[in-house]
């Protein structure tokens, strides 16, 4: 017999089944299948505060509470403590040279820190994936989600009305008839390869090897270069960019010590490397380390506590996310490359989306509407596009850190102006809002500008430019960015050491439209400090199960 629902979801990664158990609350009969089983390691670890803003307003409207909790570091530690997470103060870039220590020249290093919060408790995180998606899945399966796992799809019928999945699990046929589709499977996606959606990826400027792993006992970077000048945090707690020749690699410090790391490398980097036979993922990680003293010096008594692995390329993209009864998480739709670690909030952001899109759904047909899926696939395209620009105009920037730390203050303007214009917005306008500005006039342009500006200059062959071409950018950027600048970003006198400045923000109240007074009122909220909401007292709309 065929099973039937409303809606099913492919694939349990933590926005599978974010979403899934948002839609049984709210009512919808939701069956969650995944081809593997929890816990499991996943990619994507690390957060940010557009990420964390999502999780909020999904846990307070949901009545999701530890949403709520997992949005900050310290409520994260006094609520949810055995899910396992790190500590991410802001972002820390260091650049590297071959066969060189890094240089600590004081204020004069090539080294940039960023603020994204003011203290520890209300800091973002890095999310150790096995525990926080082992634990979505089952608060999916608490509120209601019909989960099955080690299901194997092998094909999808899609009609008027509905669709129907097949497959097999424990050597059974499985067979599913849904009313909707969310395919949230990740790259090289399940709907994508049965519906022969066309891949996009030409649109995707930069290409991207990964061997990566999780280590034990790596050194701190303040140990290993001892006497740098205070930065606004311990530079190591945050999402760290060691950027090298060949591309650049993150490090993620968890709190049980733990850290995830993986080099990004680019088809000129791997090549330079190992003459296009990267070998084993092993020898690949080694070569590249051995070339960095410094990066050789804080992984000397690390040690991998998962195989090391590698992929030759990391980036895909799609041609559509949406159909009349589909619709595509944005890990399925399209990636670029973890630089700025877009895709945790990206994939928030789209949760919230969809999950409006179903509470405002007709009740004739228990699904979201067209025009509603069709804002959501523009929507998409849009970022993705965006995104694009950003990570593309970045890898051009990596030839010099001067071009580098000048380029990054676009990502920060834009994404500090959007976190604190969203603390002042209505949820649904919040959640609609462009990612990464793409429906803000003013700064939707700049990453593509910023990206011919720097290609000038590198003439897209790796060339540094002459000092005064990389000081005209850097004033380029800071008058570009001018109007959103509310966080006192490039600003020279800083020394490229950001700390999260609440006067520079009361300062630059007029650019969020609002007098002084006001912007001094709304400090607790633009800082993530409003009043806690009463979870023991909110009424989530109730699930009523559909299901027969
Ligand atoms: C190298 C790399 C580094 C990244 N680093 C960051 C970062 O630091 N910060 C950040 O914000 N983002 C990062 N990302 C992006 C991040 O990984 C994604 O945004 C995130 O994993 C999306 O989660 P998800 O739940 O949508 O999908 P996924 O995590 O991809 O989960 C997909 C699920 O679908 C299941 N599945 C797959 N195929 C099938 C099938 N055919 N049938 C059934 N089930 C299936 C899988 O078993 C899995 O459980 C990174 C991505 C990469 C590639």
């Amino acid at each position: 017999m065929m099973d039937s629902c409303e809606v099913a979801i492919v694939g349990s990664g933590f926005a599978g089944s974010l979403l899934a158990r948002v839609l049984a609350v709210l009512g919808y009969d939701v069956v969650l299948l995944d081809r593997g089983t929890h816990p499991r390691f996943a990619i994507g670890e690390s957060s940010t505060p557009l990420g964390n803003l999502s999780l909020e307003r999904l846990g307070i409207r949901y009545g999701l509470e530890d949403c709520y909790r997992m949005a900050t570091h310290g409520r994260w530690l006094a609520h949810v403590p055995e899910l396992r997470r790190g500590l991410k103060r802001g972002f820390t870039f260091y650049r590297h040279h071959p066969d060189e220590p890094f240089q600590n020249r004081g204020f004069e290093s090539e080294r940039l820190l960023v603020a994204a919060s003011p203290d520890d408790a209300l800091a973002d995180t890095h999310w150790v994936r096995a525990d926080v998606d082992h634990h979505f899945v089952r608060e999916a399966v608490a509120a209601g989600v019909d989960y099955r796992d080690g299901v194997e799809l092998t094909a999808v019928d899609v009609f008027g009305d509905s669709l129907r999945l097949a497959g097999r699990r424990d050597g059974d046929a499985l067979e599913l008839r849904a009313g909707f589709l969310v395919d949230a499977s990740g790259p090289n996606g399940f709907l994508a390869r049965h519906l022969s959606i066309p891949s996009g990826l030409e649109r995707t400027q930069t290409r991207s090897a990964i061997v990566f792993g999780h280590f034990d006992g790596v050194r701190l970077m303040q140990d290993v270069v001892p006497g740098m000048p205070r930065g606004p945090y311990p530079d190591d707690w945050a999402a760290v960019h060691h950027l090298i020749d060949e591309g650049w690699m993150y490090s993620l410090r968890f709190d049980h010590g733990v850290t995830s790391a993986g080099f990004l490398l680019t088809p000129r980097g791997i090549s330079s490397l190992t003459g296009n036979t990267p070998g084993d993922a092993a020898s690949l990680w080694h070569t590249v380390l051995q070339r960095y003293p410094t990066l050789t010096n804080a992984f000397a008594d690390a040690t991998p506590v998962m195989p090391i692995a590698y992929r030759p390329m990391v980036q895909h993209r799609l041609t559509r996310a949406t159909g009349d009864r589909w619709a595509l998480l944005p890990h399925t739709y399209a990636f670029v490359d973890p630089l700025f670690s877009t895709g945790i909030a990206w994939s928030l952001r789209a949760v919230e989306r969809l999950a409006l899109a179903f509470e405002s759904a007709a009740s004739s047909r228990r699904a979201p509407a067209l025009h509603v899926l069709a804002r959501y696939d523009a929507a998409l395209d849009a970022e993705a596009d965006q995104i694009d620009r950003l990570v593309a105009g970045s890898y051009e920037a990596m030839t010099h850190f001067d071009l580098f730390a000048a380029h990054a203050m676009l990502y920060f303007a834009i994404v500090s102006f959007a976190e604190v214009s969203q603390r002042m917005a209505p949820e649904e306008s919040a959640a609609w809002n462009g990612f990464l500005g793409v429906d803000d006039d003013v700064v939707h342009p700049l990453l593509g500008e910023g990206l011919q500006r720097l290609s000038a200059i590198t003439k897209r062959s790796g060339s540094v430019g002459t000092a005064d071409e990389r000081r005209a950018f850097a004033d380029w950027v800071a008058r570009a960015i001018a109007p959103r600048n509310i966080a006192g970003l490039a600003e020279p006198g800083r020394r490229n050491l950001y700390p999260l400045d609440l006067d520079a923000l009361v300062e630059k109240h007029a650019l969020l439209g609002m007098s002084r007074a006001q912007l001094i009122d709304a400090l607790p909220a633009l800082r993530g400090m409003a009043p806690e909401p009463s979870f023991a007292t909110a009424s989530p709309p109730e699930h009523t199960p559909t299901r027969s």
